[in-house]
């Protein structure tokens, strides 16, 4: 999908690439006078040195944003929309959104050495034939000689194109790439366990993890059902509740209000309360305002119900949780919340 953005390969500062060469260039072919920088958090301390050269080297101005951004979801061109020529934005591929101004997705890869962890996975994944293989932005480059090593070591390798994610990417809230696989299991690269459970959940297959950060590999199954007994906890808290707060991102990529005005209609054809509130950063003060309701369902991040479940102090479920909590979805369907763009 060449609209998804430009992706100049390039430079390398400290573990990210950056590709500042191809970004200066780039900027100087647009002719670029007004300039937005974009970070995720992890990228964010390079702002300064990189809005330096770009200045430098171009004579454009840079203006960086300073809010915290957790995916392509969640850009700046709507709040930079009139006061920038191009925005630049690192970390994150493009979603299949009308972005408002031009954007230049600079997509990060890292330096970090990935292969030691994939090593150890291999003892877990010697009972399977075909490995669907898998991974977040900052590895996807290193995709194709991770599928050479594991063919090497006796495995059929197999990756698939998302919709709206890239070859063998996953997103918190997509595993549209894994999910079309007829793989036996699933070897994700990468740190932290909320990919691997969406995974495993999306899939219903064996997922190991190569984790180059704790330089280990590691199965999700004892993860997957801590999680899984502490949703079924919020849900039959949330079977009981008169009123429920339904949370809309104001976030171009996170918005689904259709979906939510649904959720709206469920919870009423029930004879209960349902509210649409609108937010921007969903934060427990944000929240306290709205006493009476005694759920909240989130219809952004569907990691937001996950993570973050343990700072609220009401509980905070998913739409398809609401479903089952309503009792019109089987406890034996639980599956993780989706945004997956058509
Ligand atoms: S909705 Fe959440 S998981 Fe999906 S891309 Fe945005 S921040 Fe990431």
């Amino acid at each position: 999908m060449e609209d998804r953005g430009k992706n100049p390969m390039g430079t390398k500062m400290l573990n990210y690439q950056l590709k500042e060469e191809e970004v200066v260039a780039e900027i100087q072919e647009l002719n670029a006078q007004m300039v937005g920088l974009q970070f995720p958090d992890g990228l964010r301390v390079h702002a300064t040195g990189l809005a330096r050269k770009i200045e430098k080297e171009t004579g454009a101005t840079t203006l960086i944003s300073g809010d915290s951004c957790y995916g392509a979801c969640d850009l700046s061109d709507r709040s930079m929309e009139g006061l920038v020529d191009v925005l630049i934005h690192w970390g994150h591929t493009a979603l299949p959104l009308d972005y408002r101004v031009p954007v230049l997705f600079v997509e990060a890869y890292s330096t970090m050495e990935v292969f030691g962890s994939v090593k150890k996975a291999l003892k877990f994944i010697e009972d399977y034939e075909t490995i669907g293989l898998v991974t977040t932005t900052q590895h996807l480059h290193l995709l194709d000689d991770l599928a050479k090593y594991l063919e090497e070591n006796g495995k059929k390798v197999q990756m698939g194109v998302g919709k709206g994610t890239l070859r063998g990417q996953v997103l918190g809230c997509n595993f549209s790439s894994a999910s079309g696989l007829r793989a036996d299991a699933f070897l994700y690269i990468g740190s932290g366990n909320f990919h691997p459970l969406g995974l495993k959940l999306s899939t219903n297959k064996p997922v190991i993890i190569a984790d180059p950060y704790m330089n280990e590999a590691r199965i999700i199954d004892e993860f997957t059902d801590r999680i899984l007994r502490k949703r079924f906890a919020k849900i039959t808290l949330s079977a009981g509740a008169k009123s429920f707060g339904i949370i809309v991102s104001s976030k171009e990529g996170q918005m689904r209000l259709e979906m939510a005005k649904s959720l709206k209609k469920l919870i009423q054809d029930q004879d209960r309360e349902a509210y649409l509130i609108l937010l921007d950063n969903i934060r427990p003060d944000l929240l306290m305002a709205f006493r009476d309701s005694d759920v909240f369902v989130v219809t952004a991040c569907p990691r937001i119900a996950i993570d973050d479940d343990q700072i609220y102090e009401k509980p905070l479920i998913t739409p398809y949780e609401l479903e089952i909590a309503l009792g019109i979805r089987d406890w034996e369907d639980y599956q993780l919340d989706e945004i997956i763009y058509e």
